[in-house]
């Protein structure tokens, strides 16, 4: 049968990275005989200027009725001076919580040959191969109460930070079933020790790991996790955590790996239904230079295929492209600054390594 994907370009360098994973997938679909249809439609800044909106609800619609989404990324000077109701990030949470993707799968992997990029030493993060698995639709950014009120005389902030047991379930279910799928070790991050809505987390988390005997779990405060994070980060093999503080665990360990241009994304919901990106923004700075990197847009294709539409297999040769063509020495410009190739030719160098 085939299988829809919608292919979500956006603004800045997402439209390039996002040409170049498509040379790729259509070389796979070509090779494996894959039957993917693909269709494009606008998101963001783009669709801004082109609708009025973010997001119109016809997007919302074919997405929801897609198999997977592909997004390249959103967001620029141009419309940061717009409200924030209208803004092109809106977008993205429109999808998010349109399909309701609950979980954010962000991989940190250093390939040996780039572990010289990162800002750790090399030995401690040559060969790393973490998961961070995030919970996307709820906890404080999305709690209510929320807003700024006056009281005597002066302004208070206030966000509420909530969890329900289904949410802390169904998260923590994605977690150990992808633990059992890799080196069946799952750390779960929380703030129990302060806060009573992770005190629950981790009571409804160590009850559900009885179902797991193969999964060790673990559980760690936040504070000591973002240090173990640069102390000795191949201790971890999957890191399971709620929204706040995996937005920003997920930063840092981005950061492990050297270069934000190397790193994909999942979003996922209980049909297995996802949305995929690189972790990276619309990076104005370099737009329209040919200087992105494409291998995080690449590598989320992978994930696609791997996660949202049972092709493991086309998959797995996408990755062993993109780390011959490392191996072959080739970088672009965020990974070296003296010799670089263009996001074109890259995407070129994978397809060449495709077997
Ligand atoms: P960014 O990720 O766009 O850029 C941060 C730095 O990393 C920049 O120096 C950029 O040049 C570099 N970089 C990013 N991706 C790269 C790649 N593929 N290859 C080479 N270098 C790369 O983050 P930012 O500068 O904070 O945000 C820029 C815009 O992107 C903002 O409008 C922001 O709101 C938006 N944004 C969107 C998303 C998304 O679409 N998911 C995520 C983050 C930020």
């Amino acid at each position: 049968m085939t299988k829809r994907i919608l292919c979500l370009a956006g603004d800045g360098i997402g439209p390039e990275v996002m040409s170049a994973a498509l040379q790729v997938l259509q070389r796979v679909i070509e090779q494996y005989q894959l039957p993917l249809e693909l269709e494009h439609e606008l998101v963001g800044g783009a669709s801004i200027d082109a609708q009025g909106t973010p997001i119109t609800d016809s997007v919302l619609k074919k997405a929801a009725s897609a198999d997977a989404v592909l997004l390249g990324a959103v967001g620029g000077p141009k419309w940061d001076q717009l409200p924030m109701e209208q803004r092109p990030e809106k977008g993205l949470l429109a999808l998010r919580k349109h399909l309701d993707l609950f979980a954010n799968l962000r991989p940190a992997t250093v390939h040996p040959a780039l572990a010289e990029a990162s800002s750790l030493k090399s030995e401690l993060v040559a060969g790393l191969d973490l998961l961070i698995i995030r919970e996307l639709t709820g906890g404080i950014y999305f709690g209510q109460p929320r807003g700024v009120r006056e009281e005597n005389g002066e302004r208070i902030g206030y966000n509420t930070y909530v969890y329900s047991e289904t949410e802390i379930k169904r998260i923590a279910k994605v977690a150990f079933e992808t633990a059992q799928k890799r080196n069946k070790k799952l750390c779960s991050v929380d703030k129990a020790n302060v806060l009573e809505v992770t005190r629950l987390w981790r009571e409804v988390v160590q009850n559900m790991s009885a179902e797991y005997p193969d999964v060790e779990l673990t559980h760690m405060y936040v504070d000591n996790a973002a240090m173990q994070l640069v102390r000795y980060p191949k201790q971890f093999d999957v890191v399971l955590t709620g929204n706040m503080f995996g937005d920003i665990l997920s930063d840092q360990a981005a950061m492990l790996t050297g270069s934000i241009g190397m790193l994909p994304s999942a979003s996922l919901n209980a049909q297995n239904q996802g949305m995929y990106e690189p972790c990276h923004g619309s990076a104005p700075d370099i737009a329209g230079q040919g200087k992105a990197n494409p291998l995080a847009m690449i590598l989320s294709v992978a994930m696609m295929l791997k996660y949202s539409l049972s092709e493991a297999k086309a998959a797995a040769t996408i990755e062993e492209a993109v780390y011959k063509t490392i191996d072959g020495g080739l970088r672009t410009a965020d990974l070296n600054q003296d010799e670089w190739i263009s996001t074109e030719e890259m995407a070129k160098a994978v397809i060449n390594q495709l077997i």
